[in-house]
Formats: C-alpha cells, sequence, structure tokens
C-alpha cells in the first residue's frame, strides 16, 4: 500500500504537540462542540456551562448577532429576524420548503433559498456559519488556542448539495474541515463500535423536529450504511405539541394569541423533559389576560396522549429493515441518539421491537458530536507518534471491465481509505447467467490500458431479459489498503467476492507514469470511449433484432422483412469498418426501422397471453 505523506494547510506543528481539533454536531436544534483531552473526548460548555447551543441566530435591531438561548429570548417579538431549524434549508431551493410553515421572509431566486433579514439577505449557509462561529470561539477559548480543524457531522441522507453547502459554511466560520462525518457513524464511534466486532447497528435518533433511523454495518472497521429512512417532520416538538393540546383542553383555553402559546409550548417542553424521571409534573403559567393555568400531569397520562407519535418511529424502523433485507435478529446493537430518546416509553418500544435492551450509557444529545472529536482527535494526528498527519489515499483509480473493453471507475485515484462504493450494472444478453467481474486499476479509460488486477466470476444469475438482472458491485478498500470486491444480483441474492491487493508491485514511478499517460493520452481516450460505446450500442440491437427475426419474422411482409435485413447489414459492415459515427448513424436507422416490428411482436405477445382466458380471470 502506498502510504502518501500529506501535510495539510494549517497543520504544521512541532512533533508531539497535541493539536487542537473538534467535533461538532450541527444540529436541527441543538449544535455542540467536543474534543478529546487529555485523552478522553467531552463537550464543551459555553461560560454558563451549558453545553448544548440552541441552533437559532437573531439578527438584533443593534445589529449583533446573537445565538442559542438568547437569540431564543428575542423570537417572540422579533420572529422574522430570528432564525431556528435552519438545517432545513441547507442546499434546498425554495419549493423543497414550501409545505413548511415559517415566519420568514424566503427570497425567490433560483438556486438556494435565501431569507431577507434585518442584517441583509442570508443564504442558510451564512446562517449556519453564525453557529458555527459561535462553537468555533467556544472551543478556542475553552482549548486555549487556535483549531487545526474540525469534522462536522451530517445526516446519512444529506445529498451532495447538502454536504457541499455545510462545508461551505464551516469554511464562512474560519474553520478547517477535516471531513465530513454520517451523524449515525459518529454515534457509533462514540460507542466505541469501530473496535469491537464486526456486525449491523441500528442508529436510531429523535432530535427536535425529526427522526432518523440508519442501519451501520461494520466490517473491517470500516462503516457502510445500508439503509436510512425516517420522518423529517417527528421529534420531541410534537411530544410538546401533544402536552400544549392536552393542557387547553383542561385549562378550556380556546385559542391563544402567539406569544401565550409559545409560553406553553416552553413549559410544556420543560413537562416533557421532567417526565424522563418524575412520575408526575405540575405546569404553571400567567397568561396575558390575567388568566392562570395550573394543572398536574402524570407520566400515564403523557404516555396516553403519546402513543402515536411513539410508534409513528415504528414504522420508518421497519422500512429501514426491509430496504436492508434484514430482520431483526440480525441487528447486534441499537444506539440511540437525539435528546428525545431520553423519553423511557421511546426507550422501551425500540427495546420491545429488536427484542435487546439499547444502548443508551451515553449522554443520547452528545453523541454525535463525542464521536465527531474522536474521529477529529485522529485526523489532526494526536494519535501514535507520528509528526505527519498520515492520510492513506488509493494512488490510482479503482475500476471494472464493461462492455466494450471500456473501464468504469469506481473508486477514483486519492480517495482516502478506508472506503467502499458500490455501483449497479446489469446483463447484456436474454438469459446470460454468468458474469465476468474484471478488476482494473489506472486512469485510462481502455482495457489494455489499465493493470488488471483480478478476475472472477458470478455465476447462477437467475435467466432473464437483457438488462433486467441488477448486479451490485461492491468495493471496499479497508485500512490497511486492502481491497475486495463482492458483486451480488439482488432480486436472487446469488453472491460472489474475492480479495485483492491493490497497488502490489507499482513503484512511486510507475504510479507517476500511468497519471501523466493518462493526461497525454486524455484526447485518444475519448474517442477510443466513443467508438466503444458506439459498438456496444450496435451489438446490442443487432443481437435483439436478430433473436426477434429468429422468432418472429412470419409477422412482416417481404418487404418489411428485406428492409430490416439490409439495414442490419449496413450496421454490421460500419462495425467492421470502427467508424464511430457511422455506427451510430446505422444504429439509430435500425432502431427506427424495427420499431413497427417491435409493435406488431407485442401485438401478438399480448393475443397470444389472452388466448384460453376467460374475462372472470381479469376481474382483480
Ligand atoms: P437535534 O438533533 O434535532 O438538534 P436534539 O438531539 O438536541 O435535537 O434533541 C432535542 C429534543 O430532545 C428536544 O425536543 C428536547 O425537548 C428533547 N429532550 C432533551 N432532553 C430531554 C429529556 N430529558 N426528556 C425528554 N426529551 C428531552
Ligand atoms: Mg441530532
Amino acid at each position: 500500500m502506498a502510504l502518501l505523506q500529506i501535510s495539510e494547510p494549517g497543520l504544521f506543528a512541532e512533533p508531539h504537540q497535541h493539536r487542537l481539533a473538534v467535533g461538532i454536531d450541527l444540529g436541527t436544534t441543538n449544535s455542540l462542540v467536543a474534543s478529546v483531552k487529555s485523552g478522553s473526548p467531552a463537550c464543551l460548555p459555553d461560560e454558563q456551562g451549558r453545553t448544548l447551543l440552541a441552533s437559532v441566530v437573531n439578527y438584533g435591531k443593534d445589529g449583533v448577532i446573537r445565538v442559542g438561548s438568547s437569540a431564543i429570548a428575542r423570537q417572540n417579538d422579533d420572529p422574522s429576524n430570528t432564525i431556528s431549524s435552519v438545517k432545513r434549508f441547507m442546499g434546498r431551493g425554495i419549493n423543497d420548503v414550501a409545505d413548511l410553515a415559517t415566519p420568514y421572509r424566503f427570497v425567490d431566486e433560483p438556486g438556494m433559498l435565501k431569507i431577507s433579514t434585518r442584517a441583509g439577505i442570508k443564504s442558510p449557509v451564512e446562517v449556519s456559519a453564525d453557529i458555527l462561529r459561535a462553537l468555533k470561539t467556544r472551543a478556542e477559548q475553552s482549548l486555549g488556542g487556535d483549531l487545526v480543524g474540525a469534522v462536522i457531522t451530517v445526516p446519512a441522507y444529506f445529498d451532495d448539495a447538502q454536504r457541499q453547502a455545510t462545508k461551505d459554511a464551516a469554511r464562512i466560520a474560519g474553520l478547517n474541515v477535516l471531513r465530513l462525518l454520517n451523524e449515525p457513524t459518529a454515534a457509533a464511534i462514540a460507542y466505541g463500535l469501530d473496535n469491537g466486532s464486526e456486525g449491523t447497528y441500528v442508529i436510531y435518533d429523535l432530535g427536535g423536529g425529526t427522526f432518523d433511523v440508519s442501519i451501520l454495518e461494520l466490517t473491517r472497521g470500516l462503516f457502510e450504511v445500508r439503509a436510512t429512512s425516517g420522518d423529517s417532520k417527528l421529534g420531541g416538538d410534537d411530544f410538546d405539541h401533544r402536552i400544549y393540546c392536552w393542557i387547553l383542553e383542561q385549562a378550556e383555553l380556546s385559542a391563544l394569541n402567539a406569544q401565550d402559546a409559545r409560553v406553553l409550548l416552553t413549559r410544556a417542553r420543560e413537562a416533557k423533559e421532567a417526565l424522563s424521571d418524575h412520575p408526575s409534573t405540575r405546569i404553571t403559567a400567567v397568561l396575558r389576560e390575567g388568566v392562570v393555568v395550573d394543572v398536574e400531569l402524570s407520566v400515564e397520562t403523557f404516555h396516553e396522549i403519546t402513543c402515536t407519535l411513539v410508534s409513528n418511529t415504528i414504522t420508518p424502523v421497519r422500512k429501514a429493515l426491509r430496504d436492508a433485507k434484514l430482520q431483526v435478529s440480525d441487528i447486534k446493537g441499537v444506539v440511540m441518539v437525539g435528546g428525545a430518546t431520553r423519553m423511557p416509553q421511546i426507550r422501551h418500544a425500540v427495546a420491545d421491537f429488536f427484542k435487546q435492551e439499547p444502548l443508551t450509557n451515553l449522554d443520547p444529545d452528545k453523541v454525535v458530536a463525542i464521536g465527531a472529536a474522536i474521529q477529529a482527535n485522529v485526523l489532526a494526528g494526536n494519535k501514535g507518534d507520528d509528526e505527519w498527519l498520515l492520510l492513506d489515499v488509493i494512488p490510482l483509480s479503482l475500476g471494472l471491465e464493461t462492455m466494450g473493453n471500456l473501464v468504469e471507475k469506481i473508486i477514483p485515484r486519492n480517495s482516502t481509505i478506508p472506503t467502499a462504493r458500490a455501483q449497479e450494472f446489469t446483463t447484456f444478453k436474454d438469459g446470460q447467467t454468468a458474469m465476468a467481474i474484471h478488476v482494473l486499476q489506472g486512469e485510462r479509460e481502455l482495457v489494455s490500458d489499465c493493470r488488471s488486477l483480478a478476475r472472477f466470476e458470478l455465476r447462477g444469475i437467475p435467466p432473464m431479459v437483457a438488462g433486467a438482472a441488477r448486479i451490485r458491485v461492491s468495493f471496499q478498500v479497508d485500512a490497511d489498503g486492502l481491497l475486495s470486491v463482492s458483486a451480488k444480483e439482488l432480486s436472487s441474492g446469488v453472491e460472489a467476492s474475492i480479495m485483492v491487493k491493490p497497488s502490489y508491485g507499482l513503484s512511486d514511478d510507475e504510479i507517476s507514469n500511468m497519471l501523466s499517460d493518462s493526461m497525454k493520452n486524455a484526447n485518444a481516450d475519448v474517442q477510443a470511449r466513443k467508438l466503444a460505446e458506439a459498438l456496444v450500442d450496435a451489438s446490442s440491437i443487432v443481437n435483439a433484432t436478430q433473436a426477434a427475426l429468429a422468432s418472429d419474422a412470419h409477422l412482416l411482409n417481404t418487404q418489411e422483412l428485406s428492409h430490416i435485413e439490409n439495414s442490419l447489414a449496413t450496421l454490421q459492415s460500419s462495425m467492421q469498418a470502427l467508424d464511430a459515427n457511422a455506427i451510430h448513424a446505422a444504429t439509430e436507422k435500425l432502431n427506427e426501422i424495427t420499431g413497427d416490428f417491435a409493435a406488431k411482436r407485442m401485438d401478438a405477445a399480448v393475443k397470444c397471453g389472452l388466448a384460453g382466458q376467460n374475462i372472470a380471470d381479469f376481474k382483480d
């Protein structure tokens, strides 16, 4: 394995000096920053000793930007300049959030939505940057120095735009992003599952306004997300709302003004949190018109009014298991994440469903930040006595041979390891029952210009029409640089795999030659790819046409038949001449001419299918 030595800007330090790195959980409701100090990870508190920073930003009349509880304090009086849950808007357009009720003045512009505030037009990236800046300041004060970087967590389902937006926010806040890390993976790292035995784990994350469930599979120190599911409108806030409605009913109150409603919602939230470790709680408030609220809520009543919410979280759990094709009995452990999982009824429901006690010994609202801090500490080079940050990267791309002698890159060069990628392929011929997998290394487009690493075969694919089989090929490079490739046909589950040592025998010179070759030959490669692709398309239509003629030529009159045969011959001769443009044109032509034939075959097949059945068979 080539271990490339990389020094990241800003990471220079004296040997053995501890580099200050943090993990940040940038949450929808609450955000936290954590760091590894004297070997153990901890969340860093603000001056009042609070670790949670509410993810709320107020752009004040006095020009001051407030973040956290001081921003919440202004929410009532200044709703349109107090932005909460901005994470929901990251990397999103205005149409994506049309169904969210918010008091904000959105600016209708193409691209990511923007919010008009007193401090100017703000993109969600800038609002998030304000939250990150507050955490950065807190960390620097608490740790007493400049940070070399941060690991920032994102939900596993975040797409590229949302991840990029998160990175941009960090850059604006002056943070060097060591890596974005999936929230469920961070939670698993916090529990040390990456050091433990291999297996499949469920991460159940019930936050303030969102519910996420992820299934992670741990193999050789590497987590792979097998499935994610959830409900973007289900969280602790909904439990508050149920209590709020219950209070209105008990106190015989009707519609409240916004201020009173907010007061009662805050009381409801406090009551909910109290009921996590008390059998009952008293809720009192004095509303605007002097109306006094004074009610007692027992845990039994609380459970009654929220039991549908609890069971609503199980539906996405079932879906994730189904998507990952797993049973409850396949799950090795369940990790509880998010403040709302402190509610005992949630823990019971999860324990009942999985028939095992979930892991709860770490603080559920801190686990993500803790896991990120552990990862940041490793990436900053504080583990081991290496003077440099050593990042293992893959020196050359790894890929597969596809039809036409072409290489499809699966893991691009310079990917940091460990890493895993998968891609789906399909069969090329009707009834194809085996598929050759040829693993290649290099940057060039053609198989002959890359280095062959291994070949193996996936057998036992059930016979299907061409293009119907779904073959998922997974490439996995572990922390030691060992590549394993597996292929699985998804409908039947047949599987084959092989382990390869990727860069074995390649010297650094060879690597740099292969790289400069790939640049020099870029143009020739494009031409070669064009021809190869044209040939693939052409032979697929040639095969299909020959098969159709063999079985259904009787549906054509002589003229139609000779028409098809002629253009088939034209295509075949252009294929022999290896002229990409001519092949392309002849393929199009044959495609066009055989259109009617395809329709006739379809009609014939339908008629044939109906024959011998009576109408009663079609009732349902
Ligand atoms: P997010 O990931 O969305 O930022 P958190 O994980 O911080 O959110 O969870 C916030 C939610 O957790 C809020 O609804 C809060 O009321 C709830 N919560 C916090 N502590 C408790 C508790 N002791 N009992 C019940 N719910 C709690
Ligand atoms: Mg969270």
